[in-house]
């Protein structure tokens, strides 16, 4: 038997998940690592911690499975995006801790440039926001505050990469140092309608453009690991940020295809195909994939609070013991009760972008308990959802978006919150048999450049459904729940 290597970067974890020739899961490694919060607002990560799990999980999973390099055919890579590294060209040494993407120390240089008129032509360029949570700023602000940092960049010694760029070059020995077009724009830097390092944008943030990486397609050759890494060389041959190793994972290749990924929060993806769709509706404009040299577009939104809501209700709420309860809680709600809840604890994403919007409960009652609240945390995420679709179309009219809505993530084993989504937003809710699409994604982007795994067609051919959830209620019971979430919202929004 052979196997493909998927390395799962992520905010909180490094996974290691190794799939079979059946693109079936054969073991997977996980580990923690710390989070640290030197001030307000800010989030960094330790980038021995992030080299130091992914080696630990890949070794392990190999060894786990009792088997060696020698049975690994290819890696593929995913990883938590936009977080941002600096470190120098010779020794590899990294200048600062890695900033996250949730870190906002950057807001003031985001103002400043905003102020100064400067978001259209970033936004045009890029399909991004002037927004701390992209790579760009963090580039600059470390360039700003690590001393010498400037001076070392301009003389060439300095490299800047996204997670899987520094993977890439750990792995390489420090022999290549790329990245691949959707991690590359999501940096503030990249030019999605070129394809490349965009020099306006470098000479906007003051980055030298000698410290950015090689820009390559998803399924690419990324070079080989160094031998002494696993006892023999194994080839990199897939690179995708998280989600959109999720939107290939989950097969969304055809243009109107969308998936959304249910964890802590939510991230929904529609493939646009070959157009890059400019967004009125503040989302955004990304790069699916890049296959042979041609990308392939998406729209994108994001929610903060999507399964963190269910983690509010066990941590903060205590009235369950753990996540699942949730769905039986929900189950034994009054019906007779409207209790509508806004989740904005950290503020509001996609479309309102209200971050220092807070949450509320609507509809209360002296009967209101523990299950009326359930429901509501459990519907908030479907009428987060219906937002979300509703600018899509909205960016996109004509644009051909397909009414089914493919979804993946913890939460989906909700089925109670399932039901819910697709009732809301009025369509099919389609939930895989693999549910580690993430994963999936980065695997087959790996095995099927050596021919382990089958062609995009094939591939979009094997996905298969574990269930699907129909809308149920009638329409103007459905119009008029949301037209309870948009008051809702708008009250909480004036608040
Ligand atoms: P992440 O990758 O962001 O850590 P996961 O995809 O592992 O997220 O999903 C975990 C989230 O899903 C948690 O926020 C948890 O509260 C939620 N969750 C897990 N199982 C259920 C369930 N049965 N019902 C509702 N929420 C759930």
């Amino acid at each position: 038997m052979t196997y493909i290597l998927a390395i799962d970067q992520g905010t909180t974890s490094s996974r290691a998940i190794l799939f079979d020739r059946d693109m079936r899961i054969r073991d997977v490694a996980q580990e923690e690592f710390p989070q640290h919060f030197p001030a307000s607002g800010h989030v960094e990560h330790d980038p021995a911690d992030i080299w130091n799990t992914v080696l630990r999980t890949s070794r392990a999973v190999i060894s786990k499975a009792g088997l060696g390099a020698g049975d690994v055919l290819a890696i593929g890579i995913t990883n938590q995006r936009e977080t941002t590294l600096i470190w120098d060209r010779a020794t590899g040494a990294p200048i600062h801790n890695a900033i996250v993407w949730q870190d906002r120390r950057t807001a003031p240089i985001c103002e400043a440039l905003r102020e100064a008129g400067h978001e259209p032509m970033v936004t045009a360029k890029t399909g991004l926001l002037l927004d701390p949570y992209f790579s760009g700023t963090k580039v600059r602000w470390l360039l700003d505050n690590v001393e010498g940092a400037r001076a070392r960049a301009e003389a060439g010694e300095l490299l800047f990469g996204t997670v899987d760029c520094y993977l890439i070059w750990k792995l390489t020995g420090g022999r290549v140092h790329a990245t691949d077009a959707t991690n590359a724009a999501r940096t503030l830097l990249y030019d999605i309608h070129k394809g490349g390092w965009s020099s306006t944008l470098c000479d906007l943030l003051d980055i030298p453009a000698d410290m950015l990486p090689e820009i390559r397609d998803c399924a690419g050759d990324f070079g080989a690991t160094e031998a002494e890494i696993f006892g023999e060389p194994i080839p990199i041959l897939g690179v995708a940020g998280d989600q959109q190793a999720a939107t290939i994972g989950q097969a969304c290749f055809e243009p109107g295809m969308m998936k959304s990924t249910y964890g802590t929060g939510c991230f929904a993806l529609l493939n646009t195909g070959a157009t890059p769709v400019a967004s009125q509706n503040r989302l955004l404009t990304t790069i699916a994939y890049q296959f042979g040299g041609e990308r392939c577009y998406a729209l994108e939104g994001s929610i903060f609070v999507a399964g963190a809501v269910v983690q509010w209700l066990r941590d903060g709420l205590k009235v369950i013991a753990s996540a699942p309860e949730s769905q039986p809680l929900a189950e034994a709600a009054d019906p007779s009760q409207q209790v509508i809840l806004v989740p904005s604890f950290t503020g509001l994403g996609a479309p309102y972008w209200k971050p220092d919007c807070r949450g509320a409960i609507f509809g209360l009652t002296r009967n209101t308990g523990p299950a009326e609240l359930a429901r509501a945390a459990l519907e908030s995420i479907g009428f987060q959802t219906r937002d979300l679709l509703e600018a899509m179309q909205a960016d996109w009219p004509g644009g051909g978006a397909q009414s089914v809505l493919r979804v993946d993530g913890g939460m989906t084993a909700n089925d109670w919150g399932m039901q819910f989504l697709s009732d809301i937003i009025g369509a099919p809710v389609d939930r895989p048999e693999i549910l580690e699409t993430t994963a999936l994604g980065a695997a087959w982007l790996a095995g099927m450049q050596v021919g382990l795994y089958p062609d995009r067609e094939a591939f979009a051919g094997t996905w298969s459904r574990e269930r699907r959830f129909e809308p149920l209620i009638a329409p103007e019971v459905r119009d008029a729940r949301y037209a309870a979430w948009k008051r809702a919202v708008q009250a909480t929004i004036s608040a």
